[in-house]
């Protein structure tokens, strides 16, 4: 996902226009020995991207607002450090039912199972939670380490990652949350969580972001 670009042309434009502005596109290609037609598809760019402004009879100003590209580029700035919650982790031993009373007091939708050392084994999910509570096995018997998704298939992040890239594999594993980790020399240690209401909470953020 990278910014537009602008080609040369449309570099050239945009400086007539903030040095001239407001000014017709007649006037715009006179300054370039063109025709308008052949001007027709980069003012559409440029205004579309929000870099020109069109008035009506009074013809192009250069937009003072933060263009499509700007706005790109702040987007993927955004950081998962900056958005990350705190990860809820459990033992490998804890049974579904205890599993499940701590989805409850801590408000999470998904849990992370790590080993006696701290380092993520699996990932815990409600409907993981569901499955084995409609199924025909005792939940305060059996542990979490036998329904939860397990290492190598746990899609993760790191603190550095843009957060653009988090969503990204939230949305392409189809999955609610993401554990944030470091990698230790015996395994990934668990650092933080990203879930979609964190991403929600930067797009609101970026819409409430002043300079746009
Ligand atoms: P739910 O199952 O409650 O809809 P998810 O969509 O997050 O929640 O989980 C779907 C399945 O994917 C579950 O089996 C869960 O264990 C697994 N899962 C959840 N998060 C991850 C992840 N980050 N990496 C790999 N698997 C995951």
């Amino acid at each position: 996902m990278s910014p537009i670009e602008l080609n040369q042309r449309q570099d050239k434009i945009l400086q007539i226009v903030k040095e001239k502005g407001p000014i017709t596109g007649e006037k715009i290609a006179e300054h370039l020995n063109l025709t308008r037609a052949t001007l027709r598809p980069d003012l559409a760019i440029l205004t579309m991207a929000g870099f020109l402004d069109a008035r009506p009879r009074v013809g192009y100003i250069y937009s003072g607002k933060k263009t499509m590209a700007a706005l790109t580029e702040s987007m993927m700035n955004l950081k998962v450090k900056d958005f990350q919650s705190l990860p809820v982790v459990v033992s490998e031993n804890m049974t579904a039912y205890d599993a499940i009373c701590q989805m409850f007091l801590e408000d999470v939708g998904t849990l992370f199972v790590v080993d006696e050392r701290s380092r993520l084994q699996g990932v815990l999910s409600r409907k993981d939670l569901l499955r084995t509570s409609i199924g025909t096995q005792a939940i305060t018997k059996i542990p979490v380490h036998i329904i939860m998704t397990r290492m190598p298939n746990i899609v993760y992040c790191h603190k550095n990652d843009s957060l653009v890239h988090a969503a990204k594999k939230l949305i392409d594993r189809q999955v609610d949350s993401l554990p944030v980790v470091e990698e230790r020399e015996d395994g990934l240690e668990i650092v933080g969580r990203i879930t979609k209401t964190n991403i929600t909470k930067a797009f609101i953020s970026l819409a409430e972001t002043n300079d746009l």
